[in-house]
């Protein structure tokens, strides 16, 4: 049964790691800024965007909304693909202004699918973006993949090698309890088992996930 399976790849990866305490934000507009720089970038690079956005005391709505986007871009410079980003984090912060008032609240009221829909329209925001804002930022029970739980899933024969996002998202969301908590500790453990020993080459030796059946040769494509 997957379910089984799931169930027992993470109590096997919470076991060994522990818990993750994702995701590393003070407000759910910073884990949001977040969501959006962290797209091709390592965290670090993020935090020093952050703490600039911070130090220029320009992390709330109404100051991103004012900023023009070449200011807005020389503080988030650090993240790399500055001109990129900061286009996206306005076009999130506009809709958030024009359409709801300026308040995250609002948007959190509606249901996960609406909620859902309205991030992925907005230009710039793809669908592991849309749910790392939709698990970490509004603590709704939706579970985010990215290309560590593909190649993970893969290697153990839980999807096929050219499974899509959507595919391997419901496999997970599918599959498991709808609880926002474990969605929140399992994508944070993937990430962590993906970076210390699912790599592109994979070090299975000592791997919290060793003992089960799993194929290195199975490639997400
Ligand atoms: S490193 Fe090996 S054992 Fe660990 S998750 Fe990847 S394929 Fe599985």
């Amino acid at each position: 049964m997957t379910g089984d399976k799931l169930t027992e790849i993470y109590e096997l990866l919470y076991e060994y790691f522990g818990p993750q305490h994702w995701w590393p934000g003070q407000s759910a507009l910073e884990i949001i800024v977040g969501a959006v720089l962290t797209q091709n970038a390592n965290w670090g690079n993020v935090e020093k965007a952050i703490n600039n956005l911070k130090a220029a005391k320009s992390l709330s709505t109404e100051r991103l909304y004012n900023m023009d986007i070449p200011e807005l871009a020389q503080l988030i410079r650090p993240a790399g693909y500055y001109n990129l980003k900061a286009g996206r984090l306005k076009n999130f912060i506009n809709c958030l202004v024009e359409d709801f008032n300026g308040e995250l609240c609002a948007l959190r009221k509606l249901d996960t699918e609406r909620l859902r829909e309205k991030l992925l329209s907005i230009k710039g925001i793809g669908p592991e973006t849309a749910d790392s804002i939709l698990l970490y930022a509004f603590e709704k029970p939706v579970f985010v993949v990215d290309a560590y739980t593909a190649r993970i899933a893969t290697r153990h024969g839980l999807i096929e090698p050219a499974a899509d996002y959507e595919t391997l998202r419901d496999l997970f969301q599918s599959n498991l309890p709808q609880e926002t908590q474990l969605f929140n500790e399992y994508h944070a453990l993937l990430v962590r088992v993906g970076k210390e020993f699912c790599r592109p080459r994979p070090k299975c030796v000592g791997c919290p996930l060793e003992k089960l059946p799993h194929d290195t040769q199975a490639e997400n494509l």
